[in-house]
């Protein structure tokens, strides 16, 4: 099926995207390494930037070569192929994904491109935020409405309280159950719907001054780590494309303000505080919600999740 991907492309299906990276990466540093010979500082600033554009823009060519076209949005690039017919994102009902969803949607749109972007949602402790799957489906109809000729169904998987990071740990080396349910469930899901990519709106933390210790940590991504293809992999029959894994909320919250949509931002929800605490939620608990639905469920104000949003809307001077 990956064939499929290439086949309007004249070069080298066999072509490694990997290797090609990873032989730009090595060229420009050895030609860095050179420049810093010199004694002119002038001469090094000047060509050192230089080399970077370079590896930049070759960069670029390489992942032109596998098909995928990079859709430059306010300084991100978003990695899609115009033959693609069937993508899916992962869409959790917080912000970025839906902003991602948005901006997919759009330059389908804006190009003409023939595509359907389904939904695929992992519905995660629903005995402490039982809010949270209504708020997902909530994100996906408010999408629907917006671009009905794009979003298609919303897939649902369920990954049980008990099996969470928080619960038990990893389970397999560094990996966690809720982790390789996540990526298995994807997998099974591209298998059977034959998707050509599925999407992962994973943004970086925040550049705050004091980061909080409740993080993720791997968010904690350093920037002149990132090699393309961390941003863009090829998977045996799909492609995984995480492209908002270099750039920050305050990028995702300027998206909803620049595209009109702060509708549908505020239908987002990004709060993971839950009603067994002892904050604004405390006593909100599953049985509450029961009888309950419908109700607003106020925002923690203090999860890193809360404390991340305010960051970002204030980096944006949003205010509600
Ligand atoms: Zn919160």
């Amino acid at each position: 099926m990956s064939i499929n991907y290439y086949k309007d492309c004249k070069y080298n299906i066999d072509f490694d995207v990997d290797t090609v990276l990873k032989e730009i990466d090595n060229d420009c540093n050895s030609r860095i390494k050179q420049i810093r010979r010199s004694d002119d500082l002038q001469h090094i600033r000047s060509e050192s930037k230089k080399t970077q554009r370079q590896r930049i823009i070759k960069k670029e060519e390489a992942l032109n070569l596998k098909g995928l076209q990079a859709h430059l949005i306010d300084g991100v690039y978003l990695p899609f192929n115009p033959n693609w017919t069937k993508v899916a994102i992962n869409l959790s009902g917080g912000a970025d994904s839906a902003c991602l969803t948005f901006l997919l949607s759009d330059i389908i749109l804006k190009n003409n491109y023939n595509c359907k972007i389904d939904i695929i949602t992992h519905t995660r402790v629903y005995n402490a935020r039982p809010w949270a799957g209504p708020v997902s489906k909530k994100v996906y109809q408010k999408l629907k409405q917006l671009y009905p000729t794009i979003i298609g169904e919303r897939y649902s998987n369920f990954i049980p309280p008990e099996l969470e990071h928080g619960a038990i740990g990893n389970i397999v080396g560094k990996r966690s159950a809720d982790q390789i349910t996540v990526d298995s469930f994807n997998t099974y899901i591209q298998y059977e719907n034959d998707y050509d990519a599925i999407y992962n709106a994973t943004t970086k933390n925040p550049s705050m001054d004091v980061p909080t210790k409740d993080r993720m940590r791997n968010r904690d991504i350093n920037l002149k780590k990132v090699r393309m293809d961390d941003l863009a992999k090829n998977k045996a029959d799909f492609w995984r494309i995480m492209p908002l894994k270099m750039i920050e909320k305050d990028w995702v919250v300027k998206q909803y303000m620049d595209h009109d949509k702060l509708d549908l931002f505020k239908t987002t929800r990004s709060c993971e505080g839950d009603g067994n605490g002892v904050d604004k939620l405390a006593g909100l608990d599953l049985y509450w919600y029961k009888h309950n639905q419908g109700s607003h469920i106020p925002e923690c104000g203090q999860c890193f999740w809360c404390v991340e949003r305010q960051w970002a809307m204030k980096e944006n001077k949003l205010e509600f």
